[in-house]
């Protein structure tokens, strides 16, 4: 057996030509790979399509959260408020991130299984003229839930306010036109829907809220308005870059495009999810989330009741069987992650299905079905919001 296919939001499984890009070591400094990064900034704008012109393209170094981090920093003045929609551990962490480096934030808090909404957004915003800012996370990976961004731009624009999307997860399979929602930053990263390997970020941020946005920064590393006039001035980083992983995530966006760029992406994964989820409730699993919004990246499932199910047997189960899986990420009830994201088709997603139903039947356990509990706590957390 090769190497294991990663059923993960990131790091994922790569293209060989990706790994391949690899294989070449490149001067920082030198034209071939300024180039590159030039090649790799431009690529990215594009694929804003309409509208992408007022838009620059800032690649930071290290994992996506030092990127959500200097977007957060640099773009949220100090004398800032920011509001950060949160259904899970991401929109936690960028709230933790605002109120590390002293940005005063509100939260709205919509637990595990909901996504925050357009008109509950645009009340907080009239209720709060301070808030200068919101935060969206795109596709919480935590829970897999797609965020309805589109509700949620709307009634920021209506209300006069600037939003910032953590689309670290959907962007490059997911659709963010600025024709048609209006945004000043999006920040992803080289490991999620682009299918490059991990190592640096990038923000696509509206040049005239970047041109706003120096001297605000918290951090001297983490600042992308002093990042992004370094790559003007010499179209070079300003401190060592990611060689290895700018070259490989270059081929990836060269595959993205041969592929039919975010709508091809989009449809495989979607296809992916479709089949994964189809054949889990077929063996009796249950997902975390109703249908309309499962995200096309990652699905929750409960752990099954059945106490022969064992997660970390499980998991040891399936790796021998050559799939990495996940674990859950969520605060009130056992579950586990499946991704559908990197380089996998549904051919892959059979296989992962026949290894789930063979560990099921080695381990013993006669059903997949949740417990009550887990069920009994999603209806009421669900019955009490509609109260
Ligand atoms: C992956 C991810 C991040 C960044 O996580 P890192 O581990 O720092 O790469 C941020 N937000 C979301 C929604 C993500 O999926």
């Amino acid at each position: 057996m090769g190497e294991p296919w990663l059923l993960t939001p990131g790091p994922l499984s790569t293209s060989f030509a990706v790994k391949s890009a690899m294989l070449t070591d490149l001067g920082s400094w030198d034209s071939d790979f300024r180039a590159m990064t030039a090649e790799v900034r431009a690529r990215l704008v594009a694929l804003l399509g309409e509208g992408g012109e007022a838009y620059t393209c800032v690649p930071m170094q290290g994992s996506g959260s030092y990127c959500v981090e200097a977007m957060l920093g640099t773009l949220v003045p100090r004398a800032g408020r920011a509001l950060v929609l949160a259904n899970g551990a991401y929109g936690a962490r960028a709230a933790q991130m605002l109120r590390v480096m002293g940005r005063a934030v509100v939260v709205l808090d919509k637990g595990d299984y909901l996504p925050p909404r357009g008109a509950e957004v645009a009340a907080i915003l009239a209720q709060d003229p301070a808030i200068s800012h919101v935060v969206a996370i795109h596709c919480e990976t935590s829970s897999g839930i797609l965020n309805p961004l589109p509700e949620i731009a709307a009634a920021v624009a209506g209300a006069g306010r600037r939003l910032l999307i953590d689309s670290m997860s959907a962007f490059g399979a997911v659709p963010v036109l600025p024709a048609e929602i209006a945004f000043d930053a999006l920040v992803s990263s080289a490991n999620k829907c682009i299918e490059g390997v991990p190592g640096f970020g990038f923000v696509l941020v509206r040049r005239a809220a970047l041109a706003e946005a120096t001297g605000n920064a918290h951090a001297l590393c983490l600042d992308i308005a002093a990042q992004s006039a370094e790559f003007e001035r010499s179209g070079q980083w300003r401190f060592t870059p990611p060689t290895h992983a700018v070259a490989a995530f270059l081929q990836a966006l060269r595959e993205h495009e041969a592929e039919g760029g975010v709508a091809a992406r989009g449809a495989r994964y979607a296809a992916n999810r479709d089949r994964l989820v189809a054949g889990m409730r077929q063996m009796g699993f249950e997902t975390l989330l109703s249908d309309a919004w499962l995200s096309p990246v990652i699905t929750t499932f409960f752990c099954p009741a059945d106490p022969a199910f064992v997660f970390a047997d499980f998991y040891d189960r399936m790796k021998a069987k050559g799939f990495i899986l996940y674990p859950g990420k969520l605060t009130q009830v056992d579950s586990f992650r499946i991704g559908t994201i990197g380089r996998l088709d549904t051919g892959v997603i059979d296989a992962v299905l026949a290894a789930v139903r063979d560990t099921l039947a080695e381990t013993g356990v006669r059903g997949a079905a949740p417990s009550g509990a887990a069920l009994g706590e999603r209806a009421r957390f669900l019955a009490e919001v509609a109260a």
